[in-house]
């Protein structure tokens, strides 16, 4: 077994997006290191007014997108007719295939105005880019917790540890996706396959991310490894909590412009063609937007 090592961390920077939302982005680049991900948002905020102006109707396509809300609600609806709030706790992913419309709208809650949730987006391999949107969502009762010796609990969003597996299954890159808290003075070994990519995201507290105990990791920032078939986290003092991501990289061109990637610029290019036509969206649309 080998141990990855952090090829960098890298704090996440402060981004206007949507109408105005002032959110961290933890990245949002394509980078062989990351690859099939593309953008991980961190929007969390004591303060309504980095996150009132909300996501309204925009565009997507080929792409996947998996929202995690750890604290406060979200109002969504798109194209397709679906609608309502992601609460606490709640996952919703989506599937943008060859386009959707939707809007994404925190609200803050009474008397609470804290929001924390991160909206992380998954490429679509070529074959895929334009296949059938389609948007589910599950709550925080459907995500199983693993406990390992009351010292490590792992929500399990996707993939699977010790027999359990994450309700999030069917995104077209098959991505693990795990929410880890480790009580403080501990470590954790955690076996990932050799050629995936993987990221760590802190949300809280901070710990070493390998076994050379160089530098301690605190939140906010984004972890990437080198390639090894093992992640190693040892805390001290303070615990930590963190998102664990991985998958098999598409290895295909990228063609990316706002909230549509393709492969080519020429793909690219008809998309907003069609979105300026009126002919972007590909399946019978069933609500105005
Ligand atoms: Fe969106």
């Amino acid at each position: 077994m080998s141990i990855r090592k952090v090829k960098l961390s890298l704090k996440s920077r402060s981004t206007l997006e949507g109408a105005g939302v002032r959110l961290k982005r933890a990245f949002g680049y394509a980078d062989e290191s990351l690859d099939p991900f593309l953008l991980l948002d961190d929007f969390s905020s004591n303060n309504p007014i980095d996150y009132l102006p909300g996501f309204p109707w925009h565009p997507h396509r080929g792409i996947e997108t998996i929202t995690y809300i750890l604290h406060g609600k979200v109002e969504h609806k798109d194209s397709l007719g679906n609608g309502g709030v992601i609460g606490s706790g709640d996952v919703q992913w989506m599937t943008a295939g060859s386009g959707i419309i939707h809007q994404e709208m925190p609200k803050a809650m009474d008397g609470d105005p804290e929001l924390m949730g991160f909206q992380l987006w998954a490429n679509l391999p070529a074959s895929h880019k334009m296949m059938d949107p389609r948007y589910r969502g599950i709550t925080q009762r459907e995500i199983p917790e693993v406990n390992i010796d009351n010292k490590v609990k792992i929500k399990v969003i996707s993939g699977e540890i010790n027999g359990v597996k994450g309700p999030v299954q069917d995104v077209v890159t098959n991505p693990e996706y795990l929410d880890l808290s480790i009580d403080p003075n501990h470590q954790f070994s955690h076996k990932v396959t050799r050629d995936h990519n993987v990221f760590a995201y802190v949300i809280s507290g901070e710990a070493y991310f390998d076994d050379d105990h160089i530098q301690l990791i605190d939140q906010k920032n984004l972890v990437i490894f080198r390639n090894g078939d093992e992640i190693y986290i040892k805390t001290e003092e303070k615990p930590v909590r963190f998102l664990l991501i991985s998958a098999k990289p598409l290895k295909e061109p990228v063609a990316w412009r706002g909230p549509i990637v393709m492969n080519t610029e020429e793909e690219l290019e008809n998309a907003f063609r069609e979105f300026k036509n009126g002919t972007f969206i590909k399946h019978s649309s069933k609500v105005d937007y």
